[in-house]
């Protein structure tokens, strides 16, 4: 790791974003010697780092630690000369050549093209010692966790799709499974609402909310006090809330994603009303931007797997690279008053 480096020249490649989607696109890019500078923002390594084991990214038959599998990117992305750095990109300019990004720091890096991989960040509910039990029977990833709970009594927080997709994929492997809801009504689609009510194996907890979860890192999640209301949204009131402790094995977050874009707005990249970037139709990661690329969670609202990360990584990677080999030279050239960026 280095402080953000000195830069005369534009860079040929920036990728903002550690998680598996930028490790990946760093090592193929580092291969074809672009030399990409990898910005590591507030959450380095992204979601895996959440995650305890990972049993389902292939080449790992007997599992890896989400934090050992991207510490193992970054190696290998290092080995090939990628250089990384911490830094949050606050502004992007993207209509002039080279691309300007302005971090927090007040620091300016300049590149010729730039894969945005800054993933998405699960939403949590802010319940009693949530960030000390995370990863340790709290997850916010049922098809990365939920193997961990078999025969199990887990509850699912959330009222949407995603929520939904939680709990029906638990019940593979959970005794039972509870939907903790904080209103009387699904936010979910109606097939996914009807899925999940028609299954046996899953009950609802209606106008509840998660407080406190209980346990320890030694012991895992071991229960939750959960209130309620009979107007819903109970932690918001004063009065005529009942509260009730369980016993559980495992909670699950499921109230939705927020997707690290704020830094495109008015920079031309297309993103959709949730803030998802959107590539250009076909099999690619070009955004509407020329020679900005998108890869991982930040532009995936359905599979958000490590796999699929690392997929779309390594294709933004190559579609930088065919890009940048069709600039001529004047197109990339810095203003003159932008050359020496003091950082
Ligand atoms: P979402 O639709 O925004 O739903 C989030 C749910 O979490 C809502 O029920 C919300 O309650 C609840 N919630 C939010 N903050 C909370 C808090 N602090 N405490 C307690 N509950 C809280 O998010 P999503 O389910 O991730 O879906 C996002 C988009 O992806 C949707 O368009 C969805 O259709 C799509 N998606 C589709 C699929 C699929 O089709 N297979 C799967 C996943 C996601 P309220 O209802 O009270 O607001």
């Amino acid at each position: 790791m280095t402080e953000t480096p000195h830069q005369d020249t534009p860079r040929e490649l920036v990728i903002v974003g550690s998680g598996v989607a930028g490790l990946s696109a760093a090592v193929y890019a580092a291969r074809a010697d672009l030399e990409p500078l990898v910005l590591e923002g507030p959450e380095p390594g992204g979601q895996l780092t959440l995650t305890t084991e990972v049993e389902n990214y292939l080449g790992f038959p007997d599992g890896i630690g989400g934090m050992e599998l991207i510490q193992r990117g970054k190696q290998q992305a290092e080995r090939f000369g990628a250089e990384f750095a911490h830094g949050e990109v606050d502004r992007a300019d993207l209509k002039g050549r080279p691309f300007t990004l302005e971090l927090a720091t007040g620091d300016v890096i300049h590149t010729k093209a730039l894969i945005v991989a800054t993933g998405a960040s699960a939403r949590w509910v802010g319940a009693e010692n949530e960030s000390e039990l995370m990863g340790y029977g709290l997850s916010t990833c049922a098809t990365c966790d939920g193997a961990f709970h078999r025969g199990d009594d887990v509850l699912v927080i959330g009222g949407g799709d995603s929520a939904m997709e939680e709990a029906l994929f638990l019940t593979k492997f959970a005794d039972s499974v509870t939907v903790v809801h904080r209103r009387d009504e699904l936010r979910a689609s109606d097939i996914m609402a009807r899925r999940a009510r028609e299954n046996p194996d899953i009950s609802f907890r209606w106008n509840t909310e998660l407080l406190e979860i209980h346990g320890s890192t030694e012991t895992g999640v071991t229960g939750a006090t959960l209130v309620s209301h009979p107007d819903g949204h109970p932690t918001a009131k004063d009065d005529g809330v009942s509260a009730e402790e369980v016993d559980v094995g495992g909670i699950f977050y499921g109230v939705g994603h927020i997707p690290n874009t704020d830094f495109l707005a008015d920079t031309g990249v297309d993103r959709d009303e949730t803030g998802y970037i959107v590539t250009l139709e076909g099999m690619t990661t070009e955004t509407a931007v020329e020679g900005v690329f998108a890869a991982g969670d930040v532009m995936d609202p359905d599979y958000r797997q490590a796999i699929t990360a690392a997929g779309t990584g390594s294709m933004a990677a190559l579609d930088a690279e065919a890009w940048l080999d069709e600039q001529p030279e004047s197109a990339v050239e810095p203003e003159p008053e932008t050359a020496s960026p003091q950082l």
